[in-house]
């Protein structure tokens, strides 16, 4: 039997260590990533188990898609439950959880109407579709002529006209032609924002905190302010909060720092707790409402497995008070992580358990010291050249904080 699969080519699983498993993916996978060489197999809470049984924290939460945890019981009962049921119906037809799942969104919103989609990226798509139709059909701008402004550094996934507005050259280098009908705009920076308006400007399309830009703040003000400018020049405020939302900063939403009312959220990661892809757009009556029968769908979204999936989600993060959790142990972990003496840290900032340790070119990159780290048993990755994420699962306790801070002054200290 296995000299069969020896000719045949075919890797014996029960035998596959480390190395056989990334020969694998290389073999057959596009490589459009650049993972650490580390091969998961289990995870349960903010831990992690490779195939030789070694532990890990996770501290990358898969990009803040798993602030619940891994495998959050609770979730996996709903998911069980919800497939043993129906998985699929499409929208051609109503589902009995669809309702509940809008309900839920909407109350801890604040925003009235939820149109559900998969990935992160097709909740932002969506949200460019209501907007550039809110434009035409409210506003009154001449057809085809509406702009959206956006922040340099943006991150909002990886489509087309995602990467259209992109500032990243590697997002965009080879996949042109581009979509047009975006501007561009220091993030941070309200003058911009001001000057940058046309009568023919239609939103303000922004990330409360820049995830994948380096976990980047803007100055306190800056929301509210941004709120002023598009109220007065009528513009809609729309955030993508897929990454910062959820409980991830320390608040449900992070815009809510500064009392914001947006015209539109979207969601996305965290909406599952890990378990399925769930994203929605959220808005306002009257931005939705310009969305007729066949102006935009999706086979897969709504469906009543991602509905159930997505209110036991919420539910976890509301009853286990997720949001004060990361409010609380953020600042505590932001203030320790500052008392580390390394001089390769150029600055550690953050919101809640969203934080980012920014080196200086000096020190060599992050990876590296990723790479460290994952030694010591803590995964992060660097996100831009420079900057390690610290986003654990927001079920950590303080005890599990303090026991890689222990791990994270070492490194930071000893690598050379
Ligand atoms: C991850 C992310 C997206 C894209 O989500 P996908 O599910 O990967 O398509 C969009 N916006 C922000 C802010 C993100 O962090």
């Amino acid at each position: 039997m296995q000299a069969a699969n020896v000719t045949l080519g075919i890797p014996n699983f029960n035998t596959m260590n480390t190395q056989d498993y990334i020969e694998l993916e290389q073999q057959y996978g596009a490589d459009n990533y650049h993972p650490l060489n580390v091969v998961i197999t289990k995870g349960e809470g903010v831990w992690v188990w490779d195939i030789e049984g070694k532990k890990y924290l996770d501290f990358l939460s898969a990009y803040s898609a798993l602030n619940q945890g891994h495998c959050h019981p609770k979730i996996l009962q709903a998911m069980i439950k919800q497939a043993q049921e129906i998985t699929l119906t499409s929208r051609a037809f109503r589902n009995d959880q669809l309702g509940r799942f809008y309900q839920k969104l909407s109350q801890i919103s604040g925003l009235p109407k939820v149109l559900p989609m998969n990935s992160g990226a097709e909740a932002v798509e969506t949200a460019i579709k209501a907007i550039r139709k809110w434009a035409y059909k409210v506003k009154g701008i001449p057809e085809n002529q509406a702009e959206i402004i956006v922040c340099s550094n943006n991150f909002s996934g990886r489509t087309i006209s995602l990467i259209s507005f992109s500032t990243e050259e590697q997002y965009q280098d080879g996949f042109g032609p581009l979509t047009t009908g975006f501007k561009v705009i220091p993030f941070g920076d309200a003058q911009a924002l001001e000057k940058a308006i046309t009568p023919n400007t239609a939103a303000f399309l922004v990330e409360p905190i820049q995830g994948e830009g380096g976990i980047i703040v803007p100055p306190h003000g800056f929301l509210k302010q941004a709120e002023q400018i598009c109220r007065r020049h009528n513009v809609l405020l729309v955030f993508d909060e897929i990454q910062t939302g959820l409980g991830r900063t320390g608040k449900m939403f992070a815009h809510q720092y500064e009392d914001v009312q947006p015209d539109g959220i979207t969601v996305g990661k965290a909406l599952s707790g890990g378990f399925y892809p769930i994203s929605a757009f959220i808005s306002t009556e009257e931005v939705m409402g310009v969305f007729q029968p066949g102006d935009h769908g999706s086979t897969f979204g709504g469906n009543p497995l991602a509905a159930a999936i997505g209110i036991a989600a919420l539910d976890v993060i509301i009853s286990e008070e997720l949001p004060e959790k990361a409010l609380k142990l953020g600042e505590y972990f932001i203030e320790e992580l500052q008392l580390i003496a390394s001089s390769y840290i150029k600055e550690v900032r953050g919101k809640g358990l969203l934080i980012g340790m920014e080196l200086y070119p000096e020190a060599g990159g992050a990876r590296r010291f990723c790479k460290a780290l994952a030694k010591e048993g803590l995964l992060a990755k660097e996100t831009r050249d420079n900057v390690i994420r610290f986003a654990p699962p927001l079920v950590i306790s303080q005890d599990e904080i303090n026991w890689a801070l222990e791990k994270i002054e070492r490194v930071l200290t000893t690598t050379c």
